[in-house]
């Protein structure tokens, strides 16, 4: 069965998207750890991250620098953090959250809620800075 996230790429499944590149596909995380909260997947459906070969792995961390730069200039902070977890879902995938402090990287605090149009706005301005 595919996962979550090929749905999502394949458009069976909406999201709110912020970029995409031959390979690998980025949009906003469903539950926020904070405003931007953006996840950066490969196309190709792999469960563990360091599972993906070595030119898919590149293109990914490549693609997630590009997003990472246009993700910083809509929404400003003191950087961007990078995260992987994936204990939830079996699809590799890469958090970027602006963070202006540490705690602000705790998966442990309660999610952000934000409207749909908030979110579709935020994806919007994340995009259009995307080049
Ligand atoms: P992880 O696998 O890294 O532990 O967490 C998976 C992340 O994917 C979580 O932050 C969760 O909010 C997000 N997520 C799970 N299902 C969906 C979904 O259907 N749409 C979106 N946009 N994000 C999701």
């Amino acid at each position: 069965m595919p996962s979550i996230f090929t749905r999502i790429i394949r458009g069976e499944i909406p999201c709110y998207k912020v970029a995409e590149s031959e390979t690998c596909f980025a949009f906003l995380d469903i539950n926020p750890l904070a405003k931007g909260h953006t996840l950066i997947v490969p196309k190709n459906e792999v469960d563990y991250l360091f599972d993906v070969e070595d030119e898919l792995y590149i293109d990914l961390m490549r693609f997630a620098k590009k997003v990472a730069i246009a993700l910083e200039k809509a929404v400003p902070c003191e950087r961007i953090g990078v995260t992987v977890i994936g204990l939830e879902v079996p699809h590799a995938h890469v958090h970027l959250i602006p963070i202006n402090a540490l705690n602000d990287m705790n998966f442990a605090k309660p999610k952000l809620t934000m409207s749909a149009e908030e979110l579709e706005m935020l994806a919007a301005t994340i995009s259009a800075n995307f080049n």
